[in-house]
């Protein structure tokens, strides 16, 4: 599950964002995955002692094991254990790991027994501004449009490889207010990866295999997305 906000970010938070020093390393993609919840926020529920924040820490985990042998790419988690971190926080750690691509994982629930599939919402831009009166402006929206642009192609790449293992059930690529992408300086997307409240997908996000399976095709669209010109 998800938290939408429509309420603009606080300027200051914004600001904050915007001025944070990259440190990114020169030759290096900075990747950051995001296992949602965690800690007393435990997400959607799939069995007494399984939650969402325990099947996205341990699909994060594991695209992290995946890429650690890949030179040209650094894999950071916003959290590595079963701890509470704000939105806020997630944001600001992408932001001070100078990411180049940031990836939230969840588990959806709700709209009815049957609603299943896998969901992927990628970063909106900003709330545009009323007048494009100085150069400032029309520059930071000309960031937006990139940054909307390659989330854009990043979730298109893992919408094929969620495909394989949820076949015919992508809800599509949806843009829409999500707070964790929001204001971020990053592309990103937040994957759903499928229904915790539709007994067909909770079977499958509680197998280890098809838990594997998830982290391998987002480690796949990571290095597919900067070995066809992600930046
Ligand atoms: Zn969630």
């Amino acid at each position: 599950m998800i938290i939408k906000s429509k309420k603009l970010i606080p300027i200051i938070t914004l600001f904050m964002i915007l001025i944070l020093p990259s440190v990114a390393i020169a030759g290096k993609h900075v990747v950051v995955i995001d296992p949602a919840h965690g800690g007393s926020d435990r997400g959607v529920k799939l069995s007494m002692s399984l939650y969402e924040k325990d099947v996205t820490l341990t699909i994060a985990k594991l695209v992290k094991e995946n890429l650690s042998g890949v030179q040209d790419i650094t894999l950071k988690l916003t959290r590595s254990d079963d701890t509470n971190v704000s939105p806020a926080t997630r944001k600001k750690i992408a932001g001070e790991a100078g990411a180049d691509l940031f990836v939230s994982i969840h588990v959806n629930a709700g709209f009815g027994l049957d609603a299943k599939g896998y969901e992927i919402y990628y970063t909106v831009a900003d709330m545009p501004s009323a007048e494009k009166s100085n150069s400032g402006e029309i520059l930071k929206d000309m960031n937006q449009t990139e940054r909307l642009n390659s989330s854009v192609i990043f979730a298109q790449i893992i919408r094929e490889n969620m495909e394989k293992i949820f076949p015919r059930e992508g809800r599509g690529l949806r843009n829409a207010p999500v707070f964790v992408l929001q204001s971020m300086t990053t592309p990103g997307v937040l994957l759903e990866t499928g229904f915790a409240t539709n007994l067909e997908n909770k079977k499958k996000l509680k197998d280890k295999e098809v838990e594997k399976a998830i982290a391998n095709a987002i480690s796949e669209s990571i290095k597919k997305y900067f070995s066809t010109g992600g930046k």
